[in-house]
């Protein structure tokens, strides 16, 4: 495809930036921790700025307070639709933990503070200023823009995503969506990598009841309902469930070992290698946070995370409960998995399924890829693409049943020492301004090249 970016002047840009950073910082101000969520209250504002602008919208209501907003600029029809989302709930604070006001706004040191600074009103905030530009530049689009502002992703999307998607399935249907996770920088090894999130695991929460004698607790009891959850917490918390290899694990890492030197490039391939993924990952691999990450999308994953027994200290309870959290990869079926979950857990107990997301397969291959590439190095010339399957669930799950192609990409450029994955939900979350604003730049580029 051609490049057919708009061209905006470096001088207008600076206008730009400024204005999006007002936008930005008011929106911070705005409290939409989840539960219980209060989005309305964000999405007047964003309808405010797009009623100055002479934008239509639309919002929409999926329970008091809980809110929606969407907006479409038309294209000529000649492409399918493509979509901008982002969600505007944000999780809790510990407020002690901050150094700066978590709903202030604050702009100190070059960055701005605030619950959201990263995931996701940064998106929201780039998304709604790539169409106002779009709009102002009077270009001619080959395919409709849809901004959509949601509710309740933190939660499941239960009032956002998920709710339009069954209620108002044509407001959002499209060919691509762009959302959370991926689009920002890390740094490893002097590479700039910027991983796009092009597939998500699925979930399957579900509770394991042991059941025993009850009875008085002054008397032996040797198999109890509580010795029994506890084996099996004991279990599911240090066994591991087997190793599969996806398509999209294994772009995910070929891609990085191809920009790794001799003998690192060599050992990073081996965690593709059941016989040596493990080892690898367990005893070799220096950096744990990457270790992790690297299991989770390699395994099915299953962690105790809620365990409950008993109410008094001298009854002992003829029932015991305990919750996993369990995720499952692409490919694999609710009873793919539950078969390994009860292979580690023996025959003593029952599952029940709480609740279960399939998991979002990706394309590794979709040329959207080379696209984002192309606008990050116009800006970054040493930016590379990383394909990576998030071991979480975002938006795109819901969005995925429409047949929409979803990819994580929010770009934004991270300082070097900057871990994005610890700083979305931790404390003193914030965003360099430099790096917001290459990400507006990086998303304007790519949109006005993939719509006009
Ligand atoms: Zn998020």
């Amino acid at each position: 495809m051609a490049d057919k970016r708009l061209a905006i002047p470096e001088a207008e840009w600076k206008t730009v930036y400024e204005e999006a950073v007002n936008y930005f910082r008011a929106l911070l101000r705005i409290d939409t921790t989840n539960p219980p969520g209060n989005e309305a209250q964000a999405c007047d504002y964003l309808a405010e700025l797009l009623e100055k602008n002479g934008i239509a919208y639309e919002i929409l209501e999926s329970a008091p307070g809980r809110a929606n907003l969407l907006c479409r600029l038309q294209g000529d029809g000649s492409r399918r639709p493509l979509l901008l989302n982002a969600h505007l709930d944000v999780v809790g604070v510990e407020r002690e933990h901050w150094s700066h006001d978590p709903f202030g706004g604050e702009l100190d040191q070059g960055f701005l503070w605030g619950r959201g600074a990263l995931d996701m009103k940064n998106m929201a905030i780039m998304s709604l200023v790539t169409v106002l530009l779009l709009r102002r530049s009077g270009a001619r689009l080959s395919r409709d823009v849809i901004f959509a502002a949601v509710a309740d992703e933190e939660a499941g999307g239960r009032y956002g995503s998920a709710w339009l998607v069954e209620q108002h399935p044509d407001k959002v249907r499209a060919e691509y969506c762009l959302g959370e996770i991926g689009g920002f920088s890390r740094v490893i090894g002097g590479k700039h990598f910027y991983p796009v999130q092009i597939a998500e695991k699925g979930i399957c929460w579900f509770r394991v009841k042991a059941k025993g004698q009850p009875g008085h607790g002054s008397l032996p009891n040797w198999d109890g309902a509580v010795a029994k959850i506890g084996r099996a917490a004991e279990r599911l918390g240090t066994r591991r469930l087997p190793f599969h290899r996806t398509e999209e694990a294994a772009v995910f890492v070929e891609t990085l070992a191809r920009h790794q030197p001799f003998p690192k490039n060599r050992i990073l391939r081996k965690v593709l290698d059941p016989r040596w993924s493990r080892i690898v990952l367990e005893r070799l691999f220096p950096d744990k946070s990457m270790a992790r990450s690297l299991y989770a999308v390699l395994h099915n994953t299953a962690n105790p995370t809620i365990l409950r027994a008993g109410e008094k200290v001298n009854v002992l309870p003829s029932e015991a409960f305990l919750d996993v959290d369990g995720r499952t990869l692409p490919g694999q079926t609710t009873e793919d998995f539950l078969r390994e979950v009860r292979s580690v857990l023996g025959g003593d107990v029952d599952i029940d399924i709480i609740h279960q997301m399939p998991a979002v397969s990706g394309s590794p291959t979709d040329p959207i890829l080379e696209h984002m590439a192309e606008a990050l190095r116009l800006h970054d010339p040493l930016a590379i693409v990383v394909p990576y399957m998030a071991p979480g669930f975002t938006d795109a799950n819901h969005y995925s049943r429409l047949g929409i192609r979803c990819f994580g990409f929010s770009p934004v450029k991270l300082p070097e020492n900057f871990h994005f994955v610890d700083l979305m939900h931790g404390h003193d979350e914030r965003i360099p301004v430099e790096g917001f604003q290459f990400g507006l730049r990086v998303l304007f580029d790519l949109v006005s090249n993939l719509c006009t």
